[in-house]
Formats: structure tokens, sequence, C-alpha cells
């Protein structure tokens, strides 16, 4: 099992990886820069040596960089539009060079302009960004829907990546909350949501899972993350999600609202339930 949890980005990237040691964990998400901001710092090398030698030494697995939320590369406000189209294009390029294998991002809202036109600006966004050299993977995360989110459904997110040249960068995030709140019924019908996705996006797409409870019910199109059992969706369900024959070798990132401590217990309790 890869697992792991979301570090803050106040950590930098040598303490996010021993603090995964510590938890037991085998793989991290790290905010690609300032998460409710613009700024990013700029890690020094010994940072970078010791982060890179960390993670070979335990073998973690894929690791996941976000996006800052503030990004909305879905605007027609030319401020706001410009600023995503240089987000995404130096943090691409930033996580990149760090080895990191995906970099996530919320595809957009799209603030009235209409679902077409957001995706366009989306695609437009992610042209300039992507050049095709990469090895890093560029994932859609799948959205609750709030407001005017684009990316609650598989259809929109196969929209964007059929846009997009260097399409093969890009891949899919599965947010268990979000498909939850935006109306896939992972808890009762988990077969029938994989075929689904598999119909129209394609299974291999799929490289990461952010493994959360929801505290919304079931098609609410609201995000609120519970804590893996404290939730409407339950753990049992998300057992279900982690063990899944087409999902169990990919890796899992918790975003639940808890500290270090907290999230090092919520680790140890999904292992002692999967190993016994
Ligand atoms: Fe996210
Ligand atoms: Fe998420
Ligand atoms: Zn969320």
């Amino acid at each position: 099992m890869i697992i792991g949890t979301h570090m803050s980005v106040a950590k930098g990237l040598e303490e996010a990886a021993k603090n995964t040691v510590w938890m037991n964990a085998n793989t991290m998400q790290i905010f690609s820069r300032n998460p409710r901001g613009s700024t990013y710092k700029a890690y020094s090398e010994k940072e970078v040596d010791a982060f890179l030698t960390i993670r070979k030494e335990h073998e973690f697995g894929p690791i996941l960089a976000h996006a800052p939320y503030t990004m909305n590369l879905a605007s027609a406000k030319p401020e706001v539009y410009e600023f995503a189209c240089t987000v995404i294009r130096e943090d691409i390029q930033r996580m990149d060079e760090l080895s990191i294998e995906n970099i996530v991002f919320h595809p957009g809202s799209h603030t009235g302009i209409g679902v077409e036109a957001g995706i366009e600006n989306i695609i437009n966004g992610l042209n300039q960004a992507i050049t095709g050299e990469e090895n890093i993977m560029v994932l859609l995360e799948t959205m609750s829907g709030k407001g005017t989110e684009i990316g609650s459904t598989f259809e929109e997110l196969k929209a964007i990546r059929d846009g997009v040249t260097h399409k093969e960068k890009i891949g899919i995030c599965l947010d268990t909350c979000h498909v939850f709140a935006a109306g896939y019924d992972i808890v009762n019908h988990l077969d029938e949501v994989l075929e689904k996705f598999d119909d129209i996006l394609g299974l291999e797409l799929l490289r990461a899972i952010h493994l959360n409870d929801s505290m919304m019910p079931f098609a609410s199109k609201k995000d609120r993350h519970a804590t893996i059992g404290d939730g409407e969706i339950g753990f049992d369900a998300l057992l279900h999600v982690l063990t899944h024959e087409k999902l169990r070798h990919l890796p899992f990132y918790l975003e639940t609202p808890l500290d270090d401590a907290g999230h090092k217990e919520e680790i140890a309790k999904i292992r002692k339930n999967i190993e016994s």
C-alpha cells in the first residue's frame, strides 16, 4: 500500500519527508507553493538533496504536488487568468525539476461565463504550460461541483484533456470526498463508478487518489472533508476503495482535518484494518 498525507507548506521538503517516515507513511503530498497566496520559497540545494535521499532510502511511492487553491485557470478575468497561467507553468517546471511524479490542480470555476468557455480557458492555460518534454504528469482533480466549479463530471475532465496538445501528460486524481459529493456513489456502487470512469476517461489515466471522508451528504455538491470513518462515506467504503483490485496499486493521500499526530494514528488504523 502506498499511503501518505498532505503536508503544510511551512514544513519545506526535508521536514515533510522526515515527517512522512515518522508517520509510517511512504508517500506525501506537498503544496507547490503557498496554497492561499502566490509566493514560493526557493528550496536550497541542501534541502533538495536531503529530500531526495530520504525518499530513496525509504522507497517512497510517487509524490504528489498540489497547486494553490487561489489559482483559477477557468477565469475570464484577465488578472486572475494571467496569474493562473503563470503559476501552472512555473510550478509544472519547478516540481518536475524536483523529480516529483505528479502535480494536481483544481480545474477551476467558470464564475458565470459557462462551462464551455471555462474549459477553453483551462485548455489554453495548459497548452502554454506543458511543453511535452516534462517527466511529471499533470493531474486534473475530480471536484464536488460547488458553485461554478468545473470537473465534477468525468465528461468535463475528458473535455479538458481532449483539448490539450500534449494530452499524454494529463492524468486524473480522484478525490473520494469530491466524487461522492458530486453524485458518484462509491459507497454502494464502486464497481459501476469505476466502469463509468473507464468508459469515459480510461482507468489508466487514474494516477492518484485523495482519500477523504465527506461531512456533507451524497450528491450535495459541497466540499467538506471528514476524517476517515467520521463522515457520510464511512470507514468500510473507504477501505474498499483502498483495497479494490483496480485501485490498490495507486498512491493514496489523506487530506483529512487532522494534525500530524492525528494523521499518524489514522494511517495506523488503516494499516491495521487492511492487514488483519
Ligand atoms: Fe485538491
Ligand atoms: Fe483533494
Ligand atoms: Zn476538497
